[in-house]
């Protein structure tokens, strides 16, 4: 799969997909306590909204995290997102309260860390299964 749409899809009707996307929220919910209401709120309802982009020319992975009006996006079409390090860099970062939402991890980050933990959780599956 290379975006979220096809991502929600998968997990409503392929129970491997819904085990992973399972255990990559109950692995956010561990590392990140007390954020269980931001997850619910912020991060799963832009699941949907993650498009891969491919690799940048320094290994990284890029991706596009659509605009939601509901939570609040109005500057950008979209929201670049690379993985950066261990975390993640996002557009928004410049904006408006940028410095606090990079060290609470923003959103945007968020979805694409909960894509790529999805991700992450079916290889595991696939090499895991005879
Ligand atoms: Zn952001």
């Amino acid at each position: 799969m290379e975006n979220g749409e096809e991502l929600l899809e998968l997990i409503e009707k392929d129970e491997r997909y819904k085990n992973a996307y399972i255990k990559a929220y109950n692995e956010i919910v561990e590392s990140m306590p007390g954020r269980q209401q931001w997850l619910k709120d912020r991060v799963i309802p832009r699941l949907g909204d993650v498009i891969f982009m491919g690799v940048n020319k320094w290994n990284k992975a890029v991706y596009h995290v659509l605009k939601n009006p509901k939570l609040d996006d109005t500057k950008f079409r979209s929201y670049n997102v690379v993985t950066f390090g261990p975390g993640y860099w996002c557009q928004c970062y410049f904006g408006k309260f940028g410095d606090k939402r990079r060290m609470e991890l923003c959103s945007h980050a968020g979805a694409v860390m909960l894509y790529r933990l999805i991700e992450k959780q079916l290889k595991a599956l696939t090499v895991a299964t005879p």
